[in-house]
């Protein structure tokens, strides 16, 4: 492929407005560095979109987002969105339309962070367009439901084909790493719905005889995430346990802003977006981490490299990747979340600079 990748770029909102940019700018770098041509498109999204183009997801947005490779999504601050039909949150659209069912977030450790322990590398595979979510659930409308003021009832949609990619994409995934694989349910007490997804991570189990197969009950999980996170290599579980255990995985690392995400389906795009939200607190003072967001356009980079063969578009990957790790060796250059003394533009810069270097 000699075209140039056309990448998107929403820079969502809060911090959103600069971890993106700052993502953008190590790409750049990187592309320009081994030679990988890249169309980039600005496009409209968030509270910023509602203003300009009177939709938090403008139809031109959506219409541009079908002609891409791929695209880079900063954090939606849609809570704090005033309440009407143009004012949605776009992420849970995006998986939907473009088929994003899964959601990969690694998780390892870097010295001198605050990392609980120094040996974690795992991946978290969340289902992404199932499961609790209210809004993701089509199948159902809303998902909850609330027959008299006194009952709530939250419907959760797990389906055969759904369960069976993820896992598909886990094993694929498993198969490039250590080759172990462990599915996450509570099927002794969800005997049908976290019944179906074991069933189907077990079929799939045949077909990779090669990969080591560990089943472990969502709650004994979230405690050995803790205290052997080093015993898990890829993890696969469904949408509502992914999201919880994926931000507890990023307590063991320092935190959030060590929590990169790439959205990934069958077709050939992928979305990268940082498993964290778009933290109103911190915005705007220049001090929120882009490790997270920038990790994971590096992600994107990488997978778009493989699966549509961009000449230099791996390698620029990994030298983002080594570029990143010295800037965060360097306490002067990281954010103070992960005990440095810099902020989103001293980590930014000492990434680009390693690049160069
Ligand atoms: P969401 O519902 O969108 O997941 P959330 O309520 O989980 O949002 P986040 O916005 O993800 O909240 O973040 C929680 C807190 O973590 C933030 O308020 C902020 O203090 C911290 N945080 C999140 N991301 C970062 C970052 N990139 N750098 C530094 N701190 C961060
Ligand atoms: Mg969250």
């Amino acid at each position: 492929m000699s075209e140039a990748l056309r990448i998107g770029i929403l820079d969502g909102d809060d911090i959103g407005l600069e971890i993106v940019p700052a993502s953008v700018q190590v790409a750049r770098a990187a592309a320009e560095i081994h030679g990988v041509k890249i169309d980039w498109k600005p496009l409209p999204i968030g509270a910023r979109a509602l203003e300009t183009h009177g939709h938090t997801l403008p139809p031109e947005t959506m219409d541009t987002l079908k002609t891409l490779d791929g695209w880079i999504l900063g954090p939606i601050g849609h809570r704090a969105y005033p309440k009407g039909p143009n004012a949605i949150n776009p992420h849970p659209i995006l998986r939907k339309q473009f088929n994003l069912f899964a959601n990969v977030r690694p998780t390892r450790s870097y010295p001198d962070i605050g990392c609980l322990h120094d040996d974690v590398d795992l991946v978290i595979v969340r289902e992404n367009n199932e499961g609790f979510q209210p809004d993701r659930n089509m199948v159902m409308g809303s998902g909850e439901f609330r027959p008299t003021d006194e009952v709530t009832l939250s419907v959760r949609v797990i389906t055969r084909a759904g369960s069976r990619r993820v896992a598909k994409a886990a094993f694929e995934l498993a198969r490039q790493r250590r080759k172990h694989l462990t599915y996450i349910h509570k099927d002794t007490v969800f005997k049908l719905s976290c019944g179906m997804f074991v069933e189907e991570c077990k079929k799939l189990a045949a077909e990779y005889p090669d990969v080591r197969v560990d089943d472990v009950i969502v709650d004994t999980f979230a405690m050995r995430l803790v205290r052997d996170p080093q015993s898990f290599d890829v993890v696969v579980t469904t949408n509502m346990f992914g999201d919880i255990l994926s931000d507890e995985a990023a307590g063991l690392v320092g935190g959030l802003g060590m929590a990169p995400g790439l959205c990934i389906g069958d077709g050939d795009v992928a979305m990268a977006q940082a498993t964290h939200g778009s933290a109103p607190d911190i915005a705007g003072k220049g001090i929120a981490n882009p490790y997270a967001m920038i990790e994971s356009t590096r992600m994107m980079f990488e997978w778009l490299g493989h699966s549509r063969n961009v000449p230099g578009a791996v390698k620029m990957a990994h030298s983002m990747a080594a570029a990143t790790t010295a800037a965060l060796a360097d306490a002067n250059a990281r954010t103070g979340d992960i005990r440095g003394k810099g902020n989103t533009a001293s980590f930014t810069q000492a990434i680009v600079r390693n690049l160069r270097a």
